[in-house]
């Protein structure tokens, strides 16, 4: 399969002259096992270009089947939604999957449709739209591929999610902080400075961090949230994102094969990102890591297995 990343981009898009090279738009990346339909992993602003193409293919003519993973429903995940285009035309089908909450999730993506901040309700799409809640360790379908999932350590809640097709596997894994410091949820729960965490907050981190290894076990690919330098992490570790150093960790538990750093910080220039991809790669070989480390840019495509 081939994975193509459309938006690499933490918290809101920055496009300009500083970010050309690595993309100034939110997370979208496409998985595309052989001769199946897109399963597209969030819609931050990158799924705009993305939807072009795909009406150069059967979407064109409203034939088209897309599935939609989302991580979260955080802007930086969903704001490009409005503007996929494959949605205004009608006989597509589109899949939304989304971690289940109290409130019914097309009732929570069609809010951003709403006047006054869009013009064209959900409702108003001609394409088929279906969505699905998805339960934390859920596993189900997509046509050949397998798709699991992992509960991950951000506010309201995050989901990794893992696709297995021709032989191969890709996990993409953002946003989440590190699993030691704390729990987040609806409110967080920091560790005290003078002390530790409850013992049963402390099991929940370590079985969260066991969900996630056990997630990415001999991945192919692993995409993961590396949002922070270690000084950022210090200021705002609430914040829910994951520094280099996490990911090898986590990278090297789970015997990946390829880690892939994403989620750029808005205000990483090409230059910064280029150096944190350098430092990344001496420390992962520092650690004995046996894995290739890469920085995700728009127009990145990864082949895994067969393609
Ligand atoms: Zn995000
Ligand atoms: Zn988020």
């Amino acid at each position: 399969m081939v994975i193509r990343f459309w938006g690499v981009r933490g918290s809101i898009p920055v496009p300009g002259r500083a970010t050309n090279r690595y993309g100034g738009n939110t997370s979208c990346v496409e998985v595309r096992p052989k001769g199946e339909p897109p399963i597209i992993i969030d819609a931050g602003t990158g799924i705009r270009k993305l939807g072009k193409l795909l009406l150069e293919e059967s979407f064109g003519d409203g034939r088209g089947k897309a599935s939609i993973l989302i991580s979260h429903t955080h802007w930086d995940h969903v704001q490009g939604l409005p503007f996929f285009s494959p949605l205004y035309r009608a006989g597509n089908e589109v899949h939304v999957f989304a971690r289940e909450r109290d409130v019914h999730l097309e009732a929570v993506f069609s809010q951003q449709h709403d006047a006054p901040y869009f013009p064209v309700p959900l409702s108003a799409m001609h394409a088929t739209m279906q969505f699905h809640g998805v339960s934390e360790g859920a596993s189900f379908d997509i046509g050949r591929a397998k798709v699991t999932s992992a509960r991950l350590n951000h506010p309201s809640v995050a989901i990794a999610y893992r696709v297995d097709a021709d032989g191969a596997s890709v996990v993409y894994c953002s946003d989440t902080a590190p699993f030691s410091d704390m729990i987040l949820a609806h409110e967080f729960v920091e560790r005290p400075p003078s002390g530790i965490l409850p013992l049963a907050l402390l099991e929940e981190l370590a079985e969260m961090r066991a969900g996630v290894v056990a997630l990415a076990k001999n991945a192919d690919l692993l995409i993961y949230d590396t949002q922070f330098t270690p000084e950022e992490y210090k200021k705002q570790p609430h914040w829910g994102h994951s520094r280099p150093d996490d990911a090898i960790e986590i990278a090297m538990a789970a015997g990946a094969k390829r880690l892939c750093l994403y989620h750029h910080a808005p205000m990483r220039s090409d230059d910064a990102n280029d150096a944190i991809l350098a430092g990344t790669r001496a420390a992962a070989q520092a650690a004995g890591a046996r894995f290739e480390v890469m920085s995700a840019y728009e127009g990145l495509e990864v082949t895994v297995g067969d393609a």
